[in-house]
């Protein structure tokens, strides 16, 4: 679902581009996601009683091709059933093989200018996975854990030993030193001593080291080097201390002849029972106590990470982030919303240097092969016949395969042709936008833009879109690993794909984590049957072979008031929604239309025009009524045509219209109908009399037949004049008997409601309050005061105010304001007929 939010946004962009006249192109593909394919694969197959791991190489990137191509089509299918518009001509993944020539030819080029080197480093290793994962694929999460304090005894045999808090005791078999800090009075007659590493007989020093924090355990530290990121900065700057063995292999388990020979084999978590036994047993184990600490788990597998140091490929990141920060830094690339784009630069400014190299099967080969000769590494986009230093043609490939991030990031210009000089890449490079989700900011937004400055001294995009992450409706963050996320494809089945779309952005901001669920789709579903039902009435009094509509209808000063006031607002929206969409601000776009067509044009104005549109104002008001409403429905339809592209095709296509596509008829020009302003004004007082009397009439209790009289007491001239003229609209709308408008001075009529407005004073007749009225109303008040002190008991919770966002608190708080004047009315009404507020015994 998550691909279905993004994908509708940037559908939107295109579409509304593409009927503005731009040569558009959006590109589809698939990414062949290495290391999540592979685990994806490794567990369907274990269901199956099969390990990944020890099927024939071939047999394995079989199975892994299989799982591809059916995600591959399902991805398809989703695509096309919800309407997006992309070149599928132009389709690509990403280990095709212009893909592959891509990858080896941007290895071997860092690799030439000394962006990618080899080297032993602490790297993040998945045990589990049996791979190197990237510094973003690891999860760290407080957990429970144990501190365990030993005693290293002193090598000399004196009593006692030193006490050295670790919470992996497992490891201690790896350790070169005891470290202290400096300025640790404790330890100062100590340094340079040695202590036996318990369990084993192998001597080490008690060495300084600022690095050591001196309140941690009892500030004497093992040095681990070869299996913590800090012991091995340690161990660098102390030359004289000797580098270890591996003593934990590439599955976790202990190995080496620096671990007594009982617990060779055992993976770490048995290994971690049997050590601490053992210590006990030899009275080296002081004490143990409950840790709260950090822990590094690999995304893909949960498995604890196992720093590790190892041989690994890298790209130097820094001299590529430099372009990027300060292109984002001068706009030259946008961030929208912009809120993100400071915690973007920040991890720019702070990045390391990203290993690109995974032990995986699935993925790029590394372009990388060692002479055995004499030990050259050649790197080569094809592969060499024989080593450029020695000529030995004894040459060995890197047994590796690269991040696929490492393709995905050249994205841009790949697909593009690049590197052959392609129609394509001139006239496409650099693209416009990029709609994605956040949590793959650094992964791939900020890579791509590296990759761009670095190989075609250009942006790959001026602006990138982040979409929020989408909730379930308990407000979960929806995910396949809970399996909240429905079936795209099930949704487009059940609901339409129309539906879908406008759920995904409107009401929830596209770019906030906003709830998707059923609520949102029936949603979708009301404003498309709306709009549906709109065009239906349209079309009931569009005589046959009327001409599509080239412009508004000219209509004359004297025409009446919605006429000029439907096309003003027309007008409106159209501005507010390009305006709207040019600033990347998705859901307001799709709020203006949704309130434009469902309340101005829907409700308002299809209700006041029904008359002309009927014929019972003479002719000509009924062709300016007819002209006016197919303009203004017409262009509605291409104005909303990139959120729900099915629907306003097939509408579109009912009405008189040119001959082509609804998705390639231009986009409505911004001052194609008139500016109205004073129509606008008029139109207000005329609007909310209707409204405020009708609302009267329901609180009232005006049965449905009846016809009561009202009275307005208008607030002014403009204001007397307008509803004056208008009053046959008012009377109709709200069903009433008759309309007085009432001069300044003169007396309410009494026994009626009262409202009152900006605009003036409206009074509706009462119906005569029986016995039986009296009660309903009590009943009705005893209702509302319940509803009332739910609501506030609910405000007053400071959690709930803490908790919720701020338009659910405002709602709440404007519902306490509405329930409490309610309330406040039935009293009002109870005392003029002389009755108590509380229900009769
Ligand atoms: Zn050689």
């Amino acid at each position: 679902m998550g691909h279905m939010l993004g994908d509708t946004v940037m559908d939107v962009l295109v579409r509304r581009q593409r009927m503005r006249g731009a040569a558009t192109l959006w590109l589809p593909g698939l990414d062949h996601a290495g290391l999540a394919t592979q685990v994806e694969v490794r567990r369907r197959l274990q269901r199956q009683g099969v390990r990944l791991e020890e099927l024939p190489r071939e047999q394995a990137v079989h199975e892994v091709e299989l799982w591809k191509e059916e995600h591959e089509r399902r991805i398809v299918e989703q695509t096309r059933a919800a309407g997006f518009s992309v070149d599928w001509s132009r389709y690509r993944y990403t280990m095709d093989a212009g893909s592959v020539r891509a990858t080896r030819e941007v290895f071997v080029r860092l690799h030439a200018d000394g962006l990618v080197y080899r080297g032993e480093r602490m790297v993040n290793w998945d045990p589990r996975l049996r791979t190197a994962i990237s510094d973003l694929e690891v999860i760290h999460r407080e957990e429970d854990g144990e501190l365990v304090y030993l005693r290293y005894p002193w090598a000399d045999g004196s009593p006692g030993g030193l006490e050295v808090a670790t919470v992996r005791p497992e490891t201690i078999f790896g350790d070169v030193a005891v470290a202290v800090h400096p300025s640790d009075e404790r330890y100062r007659p100590f340094l340079g001593r040695e202590v036996v590493v318990p369990l084993t007989d192998r001597k080490v020093p008690v060495i300084e080291d600022a690095a050591i924090d001196p309140e941690f355990g009892a500030g004497a530290l093992k040095v681990t080097p070869r299996h913590d990121e800090v012991d091995h900065e340690v161990y660098q700057r102390h030359p004289t201390l000797p580098m270890p063995p591996d003593i934990l292999d590439a599955g976790g388990r202990l190995t080496s002849d620096w671990v007594p020979a009982e617990f060779r084999g055992m993976d770490r978590d048995e290994a971690r029972t049997k050590t601490l036994e053992a210590l006990e047993k030899a009275g080296l184990l002081l004490r143990r106590e409950p840790y709260r600490h950090s822990v590094a788990r690999s995304e893909r597998s949960d498995a604890v990470i196992e720093p590790r140091l190892s041989v690994q490929w890298f790209v130097r990141m820094r001299p590529l982030a430099l372009p990027v920060i300060e292109a984002v830094r001068r706009g030259e690339i946008r961030i929208h919303p912009e809120r993100w784009e400071r915690e973007f630069l920040h991890w720019l400014e702070e990045i390391q240097d990203w290993c690109i190299s995974r032990q995986v099967f699935w993925g790029h080969a590394i372009p990388v092969y060692y002479c055995r000769h004499c030990h050259r590494e050649v790197a080569s986009v094809d592969p060499p016949a024989k080593c450029d230093r020695c000529s030995s043609a004894d040459l060995e490939p890197d047994p590796d395969v690269l991040d696929t991030w490492f393709t995905s990031w050249l994205w841009p210009f790949v697909t593009l042709g690049w590197p052959e000089r392609t129609a394509d890449l001139d006239h496409y490079y650099p693209t416009n936008v990029l709609v994605t989700g956040r949590d793959i900011m650094f992964f791939w937004v900020a890579r791509m833009m590296m990759s761009g400055y670095y190989f075609r001294n250009a942006r790959p995009f001026s602006d990138v879109y982040f979409t929020g992450m989408l909730r379930d409706e308990q407000g979960r963050r929806m995910s396949k690993h809970l399996g909240n996320s429905p079936d795209p494809l099930e949704l487009v089945r059940q609901r339409g794909a129309d539906a879908v779309r406008f759920a995904l952005v409107f009401p929830n901001p596209t770019d906030e984590d906003g709830m998707f669920g059923p609520a949102a789709l029936d949603g979708g579903r009301n404003f498309l049957t709306k709009v549906w039902n709109l065009v239906r009435f349209t079309l009931a009094f569009i005589p046959d072979g009327t001409a599509p509509p080239e412009g508004p209808p000219a209509l004359p000063a004297a025409s009446a008031l919605e006429n000029r006031w439907v096309l003003s607002r027309y007008r409106r929206a159209r501005e507010e929604l390009d305006r709207a969409l040019t600033e990347y601000r998705i859901t307001p776009a799709a709020a203006v239309l949704y309130d434009f067509l469902w309340h101005d044009l829907a409700d308002r104005y299809v209700e006041i025009a029904k008359e002309a549109l009927l014929g019972h104002r003479g002719e000509t008001a009924q062709r300016e009524a007819r002209e006016t409403l197919l303009f203004v429905v017409e262009r509605s339809l291409r104005l909303l045509h990139p959120f729900v592209p099915h629907v306003t095709e097939e509408l579109w296509h009912a009405l008189p219209h040119p001959d082509t596509l609804l998705a390639l008829a231009p986009w409505p020009r911004a001052d194609e109908a008139p500016s109205d302003p004073v129509a606008e004004v008029e139109m207000e007082p005329v609007l909310e009399t209707v409204r405020l009397l009708r609302n009267l009439r329901s609180e009232e209790k005006v049965p449905l037949d009846a016809a009561p009289k009202a009275w307005v007491r208008p607030a002014g001239p403009e204001v007397a004049r307008v509803l004056s003229a208008e009053k046959a609209t008012v009377v109709r709308l709200v069903r009433l008997g008759s309309l007085e408008l009432l001069d300044e001075r003169a007396e309410p009529p009494a026994g009626t409601g009262r409202r009152v407005a900006v605009f003036g004073e409206c009074f509706l007749e009462r119906p005569v309050a029986s016995g039986a009225t009296a009660e309903a109303l009590r009943r009705e008040r005893a209702k509302l005061v319940a509803l009332l002190e739910k609501n506030r008991s609910r405000l007053a919770d400071p959690g709930f105010r803490a908790r919720a966002p701020p338009e659910v608190v405002r709602e709440a708080e404007e519902k306490a304001t509405e329930l409490q004047d309610r309330v406040q009315r039935i009293d009002e009404h109870l005392k003029e007929d002389g009755a108590s507020p509380e229900a009769s015994p």
